[in-house]
Order: C-alpha cells, then sequence, then structure tokens
C-alpha cells in the first residue's frame, strides 16, 4: 500500500473504498504528469523532450475528456507547462507537490510519517526536497478558460519565491521507533475499515472537493460511467 492510499483510509475510509473501485476520468492529472516529467528528467532526458511529453499528454486527455472536464484539463496543461518550465531544480534531487502554503507544509513535513518511512527506507537521517506549490488561483469574472489558464501557467515565471522553496528534512532514532509503533497500529486499523468502509462527511470538501462527492451520497450508474472508469480488480 502507497503512503498516499494510508492518508486517504485514514481521512476517509469510503473515499479510499471508491479510490479502488473507481477511478475520475481527469484523476490527478497534473501530479501524475508532472512526477512523470520529473522522472524522466532523473532518467537524463532534456527539459524541452519533457515539456513535450506534458504537452502531448494533456493534449490526448484533453480530445478524451467529456466537455465538462475538458476546461479543467486546460488549466491544468498551462499550470504543468507554466511549472515546468520555470522549475530551478537540479535533476538529483526529489520533487513534492502541494498545494499548501509552505510554512503550512513545512511543518507537516517535520512529523509525517511518509518522510520517516521515506527516510528509514533510504536508511539515512535528513535529506532536501525541493517543494513545489500548486496554484491557488481563482478565476476573474473577466477571463475565459483560456486566458485563466495561461494566467496559472505565467505566475510561475512572475513569482518564483511563492511557488518554489527547498526544504529540509530531518528524524532522529526516536522519530522511527515512534514511527514503526504507529504504523504497526494503523495496519491493524486499515485491515478493519478495508472490510466495513465508512464516511468521513468532515473529509468531503477542502482546498479540493472529493474527486467522489459526484456519487458518494446518490450512487447514480450514469454519472459513473460518465465520470470514473470501473477498476475490476478492486475491493468488493
Ligand atoms: S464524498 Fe466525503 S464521505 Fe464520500 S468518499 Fe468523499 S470524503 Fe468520503
Amino acid at each position: 500500500m502507497k503512503y498516499h492510499e494510508i492518508t486517504t483510509a485514514l481521512l476517509c475510509p469510503m473515499k479510499y473504498h471508491w479510490s479502488k473501485t473507481l477511478v475520475p476520468h481527469n484523476k490527478e492529472s497534473l501530479r501524475k504528469i508532472i512526477y512523470s516529467a520529473f522522472s524522466m528528467f532523473q532518467r537524463g532526458f532534456t527539459k524541452d523532450e519533457c515539456s513535450s511529453f506534458i504537452a502531448n499528454t494533456f493534449a490526448a486527455k484533453i480530445s478524451a475528456a467529456p466537455e465538462p472536464d475538458q476546461e479543467d484539463l486546460i488549466v491544468k496543461k498551462w499550470t504543468a507547462l507554466g511549472l515546468w518550465t520555470n522549475f530551478p531544480f537540479d535533476r538529483k534531487e526529489e520533487i513534492r507537490l502541494t498545494y499548501a502554503l509552505f510554512d503550512k507544509f513545512e511543518k507537516v513535513l517535520a512529523f509525517s510519517n511518509e518522510y520517516t518511512c521515506i527516510l528509514k527506507d533510504k536508511n539515512i537521517e535528513s535529506m532536501v526536497i525541493n517543494v513545489i506549490r500548486l496554484p491557488a488561483l481563482s478565476k476573474r469574472e473577466t477571463e475565459n478558460g483560456i486566458e485563466f489558464a495561461m494566467r496559472c501557467g505565467y505566475d510561475y515565471k512572475f513569482r518564483p519565491l511563492f511557488y518554489y522553496k527547498k526544504m529540509l528534512v530531518r528524524r532522529t532514532k526516536k522519530d522511527f521507533d515512534r514511527w514503526e509503533k504507529d504504523a504497526l497500529a494503523i495496519k491493524i486499523y486499515l485491515e478493519t475499515i478495508e472490510k466495513t468502509p465508512f464516511r468521513n462527511t468532515a473529509a468531503c470538501c477542502g482546498k479540493q472537493d472529493c474527486d467522489y462527492l459526484k456519487i458518494c451520497f446518490d450512487e447514480d450508474e450514469l454519472k459513473k460511467q460518465l465520470y470514473y472508469t470501473e477498476v475490476k480488480n478492486g475491493p468488493a
């Protein structure tokens, strides 16, 4: 189980259940595509080749998406290209994308189980990561979709300090011991909620609405087909 899946299951067991059975059509396209581009960059592809990968992947997604989802994908495409073109870091360094403000993210990083686990796996006590903020701009009444999308992209050029920051993650032996104890308890809890998933409505709306809000309280078959792809090997 990946760490983001554990976080999802702890936040809302029903969301975790849906995520294993239904994939939203434009699910995490921005994060996934940026992480894939970065992985290509680390393997030696040039920045321009990675930019082409981002542009082509979004172009394919936009042409395959139902009309109501297309504007959102166009905004994500320009955001991804702006983020990538202005990305100031070295190819050897790790990256992490977040919607959170840097000071909030730094606080989370200070005790994040995910990073305790990463450091433990690498058998190191500290590492530097490059944190990149995803934009939280709102569309102006005077803008059309393309203008808004381009503003999201260009904002990375005009406000680099708002979007890019290096952060140090450090853990002590005490942190690793505490993580092992917590991880064992979480494993037992996850085994229970996988059998009987329940809704935690406190997690429905945050910076972004839950991907399953459209169907969670009204399991409409047509909506499922329109917005999601069914995953056959998910839990019953
Ligand atoms: S809509 Fe709310 S209750 Fe339903 S899966 Fe999402 S977070 Fe959970």
